[in-house]
Parts: C-alpha cells; sequence; structure tokens
C-alpha cells in the first residue's frame, strides 16, 4: 500500500507483468512493422516510461519523438479542443505509431489521429499500454494494446494522480 497525496493505492499489475506485456505487444510490432521505418510518437507526460521500455523490444529501424497536448476551450460546439504541440518531424507520408499510457473515454486519441493524418502521415495506429474498454464513449481503433483494465483510478509507471506518483515501476489501483 503507498500513499500519494490524500489517496491510497494498492499494487494492480507488477513490474514483472508490466514487462512481459510490453515484450508481446512489441513482438506483434515487430512482425506488423517489419518492412517499414515508422516515427513512434510518444504522448506526454505519461507514456515515457512505457515508451522507454518498448523501443528496447524493438527490432525493426524506427524514430522516436515525443509530442503533447494542450489543451484549450475551441469554438467548437463540443467544448474542449485538443492541440498537438512538440512535433518536430516531419510526418508527411510516414507511417505513425501513436505511444499512450492509456485510453480511457477515447476522447484524446480521437482528437488525435486526425491530427495527424491531416500532416500527411501515411497510416496512424495506437499503441497503448492500458486501456480501459468500458469507459470509452467515442468510436476508436485501438490496434495496439498491452492491456485491458476495468474502470478504476491507475497510477505508477509513468501515470499520476494530481503530478505525484509516475516514479514506481508497478502499477497501482486507488483503493480509497
Ligand atoms: P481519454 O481522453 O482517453 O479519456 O484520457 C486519456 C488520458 O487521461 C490519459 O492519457 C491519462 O493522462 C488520463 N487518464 C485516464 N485514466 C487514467 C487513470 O486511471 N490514471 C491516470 N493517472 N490517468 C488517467
Amino acid at each position: 500500500m503507498i500513499q500519494v497525496k490524500d489517496k491510497k493505492f494498492e499494487i494492480s499489475i507488477t513490474s514483472e507483468v508490466l514487462q512481459e506485456k510490453i515484450a508481446a505487444i512489441a513482438e506483434v510490432l515487430n512482425k506488423d512493422y517489419a518492412d517499414k521505418t515508422p516515427i513512434l510518437v510518444g504522448i506526454l507526460n505519461g507514456s515515457f516510461m512505457f515508451a522507454a521500455d518498448l523501443v528496447r523490444h524493438l527490432t525493426f529501424p524506427h524514430e522516436i519523438q515525443f509530442a503533447k497536448f494542450s489543451s484549450y476551450e475551441g469554438m467548437e460546439t463540443t467544448g474542449k479542443v485538443k492541440q498537438l504541440i512538440g512535433l518536430t518531424s516531419d510526418i508527411k507520408d510516414r507511417d505513425v505509431i501513436i505511444v499512450e499510457d492509456i485510453v480511457d473515454t477515447g476522447i484524446t486519441m480521437s482528437n488525435l489521429v486526425p491530427q495527424f493524418k491531416a500532416k500527411g502521415a501515411k497510416s496512424v495506429e495506437i499503441c497503448t499500454l492500458l486501456m480501459k474498454p468500458e469507459k470509452l464513449q467515442v468510436p476508436l481503433d485501438v490496434k495496439y494494446c498491452a492491456i485491458k483494465i476495468e474502470n478504476l483510478f491507475v497510477l505508477g509507471y509513468g501515470l499520476d494522480y494530481d503530478g505525484f506518483g509516475r516514479n514506481y515501476k508497478d502499477l497501482y489501483v486507488v483503493c480509497d
């Protein structure tokens, strides 16, 4: 049991299991991208640990970049619009693999995928460490998902609670 700020968390998925699942998803990528040279784009902040472990298993040539989403109130009727910042490579005609920590409602990814396509990417796929299938609110094609989890708040292995707790090597789940 650990405490981060005002909440208590217990281990949900050990580091060993996380690493096994990451190796397994990397094997799938190694087959699918064997004859390609994609750009991986890690979405900050949460994906930094997953991206670092994932790329160590990859056997095809690839570049890796990190990018961030900035939220702002747009003029769309849907309310919040998010913008991609920090992508420096030209992704025109490139295969892009978005590396994400967790897909929850799917809204972040459903905003991001069209932005990559608008920049001329040849293909855009999502590779996420975690996904909460019950929470998905929008249609989203998540081709690579290492672990499906229940609809509970998790922390550790890059994921935070109010900025803290990203450093834990295991994944924790809130317990009070
Ligand atoms: P979505 O747009 O899919 O609803 O949300 C994705 C983002 O919400 C993730 O990148 C992550 O930052 C945050 N998020 C969603 N669920 C969790 C969770 O259980 N724990 C943490 N730490 N962040 C989460």
